[in-house]
């Protein structure tokens, strides 16, 4: 049975950047992932547009060509699958990473296919599994979705939107462009100032005009079939409603990483411990890479911040 220098738990683009290190270091390696190619980019809404400029997406050195300054999730897609392309990494896709043990000194990684050993395992697995819940009666209605993919299906209809992140505010503009009737829920008094600078003043001239409806300060309390009750400033009131959008962000698997034996932070904030020199965890030999590294603060990392994990480990792994 093979013993690999390194496993590398998710194939988001952090995790294709720690194969590429690891290829250039000759390390026997392996990615798993449990879905596609950069799983979570698929799964994000159909028509949008990265806050990041092409060049702060790139991975391996390799350029990333785009017309435009902001590259849509197409044209991303395209990118990572040249990537591997032109890498051949050693990756297997639809296969989920079950458990993370280390037995004497080697990490013995469940699938849900197969067993593997390794001296050094990466997590790279992302926060884009898990949505936020809102914990309100009727959340688990067909009708109500914490993932947004394209308006289509809410052209004509009363959707509800709740948030006030990008997620939100793009999908809020989309639908109400599609002749969806959108009402906003937003819990602070503002649209948040992370939105794309070219967004915010888009979704603000809408709210002003009143051709999208929202209510600040407020919260969603109960989802019935074909209404929402909604707690105001000025008291509990219920609309009619068709779909709720609930986009109300994502956290990683803290689960997951516990039962690894990675510490987490005590506060809500939940930061996984690793050495910010190195990435290792306070586990020997398991490190963490990418967005997963900040807990519940899931704005802190991305890609271009948090590929340079990439060359930390690897570069660390070869000089023990
Ligand atoms: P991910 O891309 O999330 O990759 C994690 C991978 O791990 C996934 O493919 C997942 O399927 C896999 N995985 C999870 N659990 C397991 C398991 N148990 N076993 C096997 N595989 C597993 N960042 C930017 O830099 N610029 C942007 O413009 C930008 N826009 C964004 C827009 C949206 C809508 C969202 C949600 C995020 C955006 N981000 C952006 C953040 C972006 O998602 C991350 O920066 C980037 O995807 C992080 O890469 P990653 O490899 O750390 O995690």
């Amino acid at each position: 049975e093979t013993t690999y220098d390194l496993i590398i738990v998710g194939g988001g683009p952090i995790g294709l950047a720690c194969a590429i290190e690891a290829e250039k270091k000759k390390l026997n390696y392996l990615i798993i992932e449990k879905g596609a190619i950069v799983n979570s980019i698929f799964n994000y809404p159909l028509y949008m547009t990265f806050f990041s400029t092409a060049e702060r997406l790139e991975i391996g050195e390799i350029p990333f060509n785009c017309l435009a300054p902001k590259p849509g999730r197409q044209e991303a897609l395209e990118y990572y699958r040249n990537i591997h392309r032109y890498f051949k990494f050693n990756i297997n896709l639809f296969e989920k990473v079950l458990n993370v043990q280390k037995e004497n000194e080697i990490f013995a990684i469940k699938t849900d296919k197969q067993n593997y050993k390794s001296k050094n395992v990466v997590i790279a697995t992302g926060f884009y599994d898990i949505p936020i819940e809102m914990n309100v009666l009727g959340e688990s209605l067909p009708k109500v979705r914490h993932y947004y993919k394209e308006a289509h299906e809410y052209a004509f209809r009363k959707v509800l939107v709740v948030g006030a992140n990008n997620s939100s505010v793009d999908a809020a503009l989309e639908c109400w462009r599609k002749g969806a009737e959108v009402t906003m829920v937003i819990r602070k008094n503002e649209i948040n100032s992370r939105v794309k600078y070219w967004v915010k003043p888009d979704i603000e001239n809408r709210i002003e005009e009143g051709s999208i409806k929202a209510y600040f300060q407020s919260n969603i309390t109960e989802i019935r079939e074909n209404e929402v009750e909604i707690e105001t400033p000025e008291g509990k009131i219920t609309v009619e409603n068709d779909f709720v959008l609930a986009l109300t962000g994502y956290k990683p698997d803290l689960n997951f990483l516990k039962e690894m034996g990675i510490q987490l932070s005590d506060d809500e904030l939940k930061i996984p411990v690793y050495n910010p020199a190195t990435m290792e965890t306070n586990v020997k030999g398991l490190f963490l890479a990418g967005v997963v590294c900040g807990g519940m603060q899931t704005h802190k990392w991305f890609i271009e911040n948090s590929r340079i994990h990439a060359n930390m480990i690897v570069d660390y792994i070869t000089s023990k």
